[in-house]
């Protein structure tokens, strides 16, 4: 559902992506890896049609329906919780919807609260139910757990899990976290200087030596 090809990004002179080239199969979980300024947030913007400022060329086919998740919720501090996932929704059961994605994160019951009330945890349950009551076909996920604790973030990637099960869009989640890309992801791309330069399948199904290989090995490209 996601085709791109010589994909070329740049701010200033020096390019920032250089000649990418990406796909990503429908429902296909992807972790984006790399050192920071390799070019990650900047694909995401260019795959998002976010990147305006930049100039650049390359072939980009996206899905339509497109969400984005970043590492602050980015939720409007006056609209309660229902109004910032149902934003912009249409339909008379959007309300229903917005509710239901509020329970499907575990925030049954907290509509009315303001965003002010959350912790940031909680925040990024919100983000995730506005995103997800959009029905995407891509997910794309910027950090989104950067900012939180250690025992947040793993309890957040047993909701994504439960979450990407039920609505299975495919997904782009650049982290800078082995760990969470080990635990989420079917496949996991190390990127650099804009190019990838690793692409693997997740081998955390298998047996535990192979995933200890796994891991050395993906860590050794960061
Ligand atoms: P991080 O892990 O720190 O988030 P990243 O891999 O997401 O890094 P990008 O944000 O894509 O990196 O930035 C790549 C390069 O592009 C950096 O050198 C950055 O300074 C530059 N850049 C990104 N956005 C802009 C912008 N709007 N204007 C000018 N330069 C930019
Ligand atoms: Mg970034």
């Amino acid at each position: 559902i996601v085709r791109v090809r010589n994909l070329v990004r740049r701010f200033t002179v020096k390019g920032v992506l250089n000649g990418l080239d990406l796909d990503i199969a429908p429902g296909e979980f992807i972790a984006l890896l790399g050192r920071s300024g390799s070019g990650k947030s900047t694909l995401l913007r260019a795959i998002a049609d976010l990147d305006h400022e930049a100039t650049g060329s390359g072939d980009l086919f996206v899905p339509e329906r497109i969400s984005v998740v970043f590492q602050d919720s980015r939720l409007l501090p006056w609209r309660r919780l229902i109004d910032n996932v149902i934003l912009g929704l249409r339909g008379s059961d959007a309300r229903e919807r917005g509710l239901k994605a509020l329970a499907e994160v575990g925030l049954a019951g907290r509509e009315t609260a303001w965003p002010h009330e959350l912790s940031g945890g909680e925040q990024q349950r919100v983000a995730l139910a506005r995103s997800l009551v959009r029905d995407p076909e891509l997910l794309l996920a910027d950090e989104p757990f950067g900012a939180l604790d250690a025992l947040t973030r793993i309890k957040m990637h047993g909701l994504v899990k439960r979450l990407v099960s039920i609505h299975n869009p495919a997904v782009l989640l650049v982290t800078h976290d082995v760990d969470e890309a080990i635990a989420l992801a079917d496949r996991i791309i190390v990127l650099d200087q804009g190019v990838i330069v690793a692409d693997l399948p997740n081998a955390h199904h298998d047996d535990d030596i192979e995933q200890l290989e796994h891991t050395a090995a993906t860590r050794r490209l960061l």
